[in-house]
C-alpha cells in the first residue's frame, strides 16, 4: 500500500476516535453540568399541551369513566418481563381462557362499554378470545405492539418496521385500523410520537403528565394527538401481579385496592374530569379481584352523572369539544 493510502487511513481512525469520544462526552455528560438550556432541551420531546377537559360531558355528565383491559396474555411476560418458561406462557394464557369471559360477562351485565388494548400477538395466540370482543361492537380495540416489545432498544427505523408488522394484523383481525395507540412499555422513544401520528392514531394512552385528558406537544408544537393518561396507580398490575423479577411484588387485599381506585374516582367525579382505570384480564381475572371491580362499577354507577365510554368516544368528543372553542 502506498503511504498516501496509509495516511488516510490514519486520518480516518483519528477522526473516529475524536467524533466518537465528542459524541460519548456529550451523552455521558453528568446531569449535574447540564445547563438550563440543555434541560428545557431534554424535557421538551414529548410534552403536555392543552387541558382537554370539556366544559361539560354529553348529556350533563359530571365525570367520564373508561376502563380499558390490556389483553397482553404470552406476550407481556415474552416482551417486557422476559421470561419464556411454559409456567410463565401458562399465566399469560390464564388472562384469555379464564380472565377475559369474566370481564365480558360483567361488562355485559352492567351494559358498560370498554377499550381492549391488543398486542398482535395475543391476535395470533388467542384469535378466539379475540374474537369473543369482536363479538360486542359496543367495545374498542386499541394497539397495543408486536409482541409486547418495548420500544426503547429500537431505532427509529426498527420502531417504524414493527409497528407495521403488528398493524397488518390487526387489521386483518380487526377489519379496521385502530384509533388509539398505548406503547407496551408505558415508555416512548424520542421517535414514538411522530411514528404514532404518521400511523394516522387519534390519540395515545401511554402518558402520565395529568389526570385529565390534554393534547401532546412533540418538539414544542402542538402534535395533533390527543393523551388519554394513564397512571400506576390505577392500574391493576403493581397492586396484583406478583413476580418475582422486578418491583411488581403485589399480592393485594382488594379491599386496599378498591379504597384506592374508588378514592381516585370519587376525586373525578367531584372535579368533573376523567378516570381511566388500566387492568389486564390475566390480573384484574382474579375470582376475588372481578368481585372488587363489580363492587366499584355497581359504586360508580350509583352515582348521578357518570359517563361510561370508550377511549375513542372520550377522544373524539374531547377533539370536537376543543375545535368549537
Ligand atoms: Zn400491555
Amino acid at each position: 500500500m502506498r503511504w498516501s493510502n496509509w495516511m488516510k487511513i490514519v486520518l480516518v481512525l483519528v477522526s473516529c476516535v475524536v467524533g466518537g469520544a465528542a459524541a460519548g462526552a456529550e451523552q455521558d455528560k453528568p446531569l449535574w453540568q447540564w445547563t438550563p438550556e440543555e434541560m428545557k432541551e431534554h424535557v421538551k420531546t414529548v410534552r403536555s399541551g392543552r387541558d382537554l377537559t370539556p366544559e361539560q360531558w354529553p348529556e350533563g355528565a359530571k365525570v367520564a369513566v373508561s376502563i380499558s383491559f390490556d389483553f397482553d396474555t404470552e406476550p407481556v411476560w415474552l416482551g417486557f418481563q422476559g421470561n419464556r418458561s411454559p409456567s410463565y406462557m401458562s399465566r399469560g394464557e390464564y388472562g384469555a381462557r379464564a380472565g377475559l369471559p369474566r370481564i365480558l360477562k360483567l361488562l355485559d351485565k352492567h351494559d358498560i362499554p370498554a377499550t381492549f388494548f391488543i398486542p398482535a400477538a395475543t391476535m395470533v395466540l388467542h384469535p378466539a378470545a379475540v374474537q369473543t370482543i369482536l363479538d360486542r361492537p359496543q367495545h374498542e380495540i386499541g394497539f397495543h405492539s408486536y409482541i409486547h416489545e418495548s420500544p426503547l432498544s429500537l431505532s427509529e427505523d426498527q420502531e417504524r418496521e414493527v409497528y407495521a408488522r403488528a398493524m397488518d394484523i390487526f387489521v386483518e383481525t380487526v377489519g379496521k385500523r385502530p384509533v388509539g395507540f398505548r406503547s407496551a412499555a408505558w415508555d416512548l422513544t424520542p421517535a414514538t410520537i411522530k411514528i404514532v401520528k404518521d400511523m394516522g392514531f387519534l390519540y395515545d394512552s401511554s402518558m402520565m403528565a395529568d389526570d385529565r385528558p390534554y393534547s401532546l406537544l412533540a418538539d414544542g408544537q402542538e402534535s395533533g394527538l390527543i393523551e388519554l393518561p394513564v397512571e400506576w396507580i390505577l392500574d391493576d398490575w403493581p397492586y396484583f401481579q406478583l413476580s418475582w423479577g422486578s418491583q411488581h411484588v403485589g399480592l393485594r387485599t382488594a379491599d386496599e385496592v378498591y379504597s384506592i381506585w374508588a378514592a381516585e374516582f370519587d376525586g373525578a367525579y367531584e372535579e368533573g374530569s376523567l378516570y381511566m382505570l388500566v387492568t389486564h384480564p390475566q390480573v384484574i381475572g382474579h375470582r376475588y379481584r372481578m368481585q372488587m371491580l363489580e363492587r366499584l362499577v355497581t359504586y360508580m354507577k350509583s352515582k348521578p352523572g357518570v359517563w361510561f365510554a370508550t377511549h375513542e368516544q372520550i377522544a373524539r368528543y374531547v377533539q370536537e369539544q376543543a375545535a368549537e372553542q
